[in-house]
Parts: structure tokens; sequence; C-alpha cells
């Protein structure tokens, strides 16, 4: 395959996943933008626009079966009339992914949604100003890995700290093994840790509260390119000039970023507890097997709490993410019976209409 593949990320196993589409003629493409079901692909020789073809709609009851942002698909290319300047392609089928994250859709009841697939690299950034805080490193470290992608954490803004060293060791402390830079995007202290993560072909994305800096971040990885490379002025079918602009961003020096609304406002879907090693190690030492660290006698936890083993905050903030998870599982679990009624209706409806059928057949 070309080299533009791998500009995008294509590897050998995207490769062999892709093979049975490929003999039959489809084409590979990853989804760069997603407006109202439309879809905005990067392909071997450029760009064009691509719609979800009837049969997969029909087969997506999940929403976390439609195309999001970084997904490889497979396509039918075909050309649209000539006074549009974008090829319109159908999405036959989406690659398995290799790494996920979602949200609860906009219904109150937990479906998920994919906002965006194949992220190898997640950086966690931080402000080491006022807004750091190891609790929030802690959920967003559990985020991470929940959405299967490698977890970095950056601490910016190192030019308004003068205790660089100590915040570094300290988050090493909750980082569970996840390798932890300070920089800043001000004085351009740091910014080469990017080489050792952004090579050609890797996908990273950005999670941090708002105003750590990861637009400033994502500015300068792109360079002066931004304007230039990825609001593209386009004609519209009216003939009007419009602005579009891409979500999974192709980066000058190598590498790829997925800048949505969305993964700025991650939230946790189900989750492990992996941030959480130390404590799930002393709990094996609990009386109680499910032992929540509450209430219940002889528990190791809170002991090592007393003895000053284990910070109370911390302990506490793995208890408030375990209810959130526990509650997201309840939540999960009442959407799972509502599909399962549903499905058992549909059954009972088909079976219904058999017997019926068999019926008129006999009083024949
Ligand atoms: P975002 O909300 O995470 O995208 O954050 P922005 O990139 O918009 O940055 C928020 C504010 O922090 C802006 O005023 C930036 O100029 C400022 N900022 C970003 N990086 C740094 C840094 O390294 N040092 C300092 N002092 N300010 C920064
Ligand atoms: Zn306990």
């Amino acid at each position: 395959m070309g080299e533009r593949l791998t500009v995008l990320g294509w590897d050998e196993r995207v490769a062999a996943e892709f093979a049975p589409y490929a003999a039959r003629g489809l084409e590979p493409a990853r989804v760069a933008l997603e407006h109202q079901h439309i879809y905005r692909l990067y392909t071997e020789d450029g760009e064009c626009l691509a719609r979800v073809r009837g049969r997969i709609r029909h087969q997506a009851e999940a929403r976390e079966a439609f195309p999001a942002v970084g997904d490889w698909v497979a396509i039918e290319p075909f050309e649209t009339p000539s006074e549009s300047t974008d090829r319109e392609a159908a999405i036959a089928a989406v690659l398995p992914r290799r790494s996920r994250f979602s949200r609860k859709s906009a219904g109150d009841l937990t479906e998920e949604q994919v906002i965006a697939a194949n992220i190898d690299v997640v950086f966690l950034v931080s402000g080491l100003d006022h807004d750091y805080n190891l609790r929030r490193i802690e959920r967003y470290l559990v985020t991470a890995w929940d959405g299967g992608a490698r977890p970095v954490i950056l601490l910016n803004k190192a030019d308004l700290a003068d205790d660089i060293e100590i915040r570094l060791e300290e988050v090493r402390g909750v980082a569970a093994g996840a390798p932890v830079h300070a920089l800043s995007t001000k004085s351009g202290l740091g910014l080469e840790v990017f080489d050792e993560y952004l090579r050609v072909g890797v996908t990273a994305a950005f999670l941090g509260s708002s105003g750590v800096g990861k637009s400033s971040l994502i500015n300068a990885l792109l360079g002066e390119a931004r304007q230039r490379v990825f609001d593209v002025r386009a004609k519209d079918s009216r003939g009007r000039h419009t602005t579009t602009h891409r979500e999974l961003l192709i980066l000058p020096r190598g590498g790829l970023i997925i800048d949505t609304p969305g993964m700025r406002e991650m939230q946790l879907w189900e989750g492990t507890l992996d941030a959480f090693q130390d404590i799930q190690e002393i709990g094996t030492a609990c009386h109680f097997r499910d032992c929540r660290h509450e209430q219940e006698p002889r528990c190791a936890v809170r002991v090592a709490v007393d003895e000053g083993r284990l910070p109370a905050a911390r302990l506490a903030s793995y208890q408030k993410l375990h209810r959130e998870l526990v509650h997201q599982a309840e939540r999960q679990d009442q959407y799972s019976q509502i599909q399962q009624k549903r499905k058992m209706r549909t059954m009972m409806r088909a079976a219904r209409t058999m017997y019926n059928t068999r019926d008129r057949g006999r009083q024949r």
C-alpha cells in the first residue's frame, strides 16, 4: 500500500484486517470528520465525502457500530457530478478498533457512542498552576486505560512553577508506570518529548480540563500549517465558499492528532480501576473479599490509611470512582434489560405471525 496510507497510520495489522475487503474491490480510508452522518475521509489519493451504506445503517442497532473519527473503513468509491469538487463514497464496513473512547449518548439511558477510535497515545495534560490536581490525573489515567490507549502525563505551564521536580515525583507516585513530563508551550521547555511519542503513523489525542493548554500544544505541533492545511476553503454545492475543518489532523512532523469536541468533554465510561493497583493490592488482605473499605471490620486498606501508608485522599478518590462505575454498570444493566425486552417482543410477534399463518394453512 502507498506511502500516504502509512502517514495515516496504516500498518500490518490494519492491512490484515482489511484484506477481505480488498478482495471485494473496496478501498481503505480513515475518518477525518463526522457531521450528521456525513463523513470526511482521508484516502490513499486524497479526501472524499462519504455516507454509511444502507445495510450497515440497518445492522447498526447500537450507535457504537457507526464509524467514528479515527476509524478505518472500507469504501466503495464513486464519482459525484462534475460541478462538485468532492468525491462521494459509500462506507461499506468499519474495521475493528484497537482502542476507542466513548461517552453516553444524549438520551437518558446508557448507550455507548464512540467519539474517537484507534488512538495509540493519550496525552493527559494538567497545568502546573492552579489546575494541578492529583485526583483528577488519576481519573484521566483510568479513562485512558479504559479506552485502550497508552497514557502519557504532561505537566504544562512549567514556566509558572518553581517546584517542578517535587511535582514530577508526586505525579509519578500516582501514575502507575505511565511516563510523566513537565513542559511549557510558552517557553518551549520540554517540547522535545513529542519526538519520543509522535512518529509517522502514530495517532495521539489530548485529554485534560479546559485551560490547561491543549489547544496551545496542538497549535505548537501543527505550526503555521493549521490554518493553511486543515481549514480548507472549499466551494459547497451552491458555489459558496465554506470553511471545512478536520478532527483527525495530520501533523507536518509526522503523526496524527484527534481533536474533537467529544474528546474534550470525555466522561468515564465503564471502567477498570487499574490506576489504583496499590489499593487493590492492600485490599487483598481485607477480611471480606468484596470489601469497599468503608465501614467493614478488619479492613486492611483503612489500617493502611491510619498508619499513614496510604493517603486518605487517594482512598477517597478510589471510592468515589468506584461508586460512579457501579452506578454506570447499573445503568448499563437497565439498558440491556430494555434491549432484551425489545428483542423478546419482536420474537413473540414473529412467533405469533408464524403460528397464525400455520393455523390459516390448516384451515384451508
Ligand atoms: P485548552 O483549553 O486546554 O485548549 O487551553 P489553551 O491552549 O486555550 O490555553 C489556556 C491558556 O493557558 C491560554 O491563555 C494560554 O496562552 C495559556 N498557556 C498555554 N500553555 C501555557 C504555558 O506553557 N505557560 C503559560 N504560562 N501559559 C500557557
Ligand atoms: Zn477493606
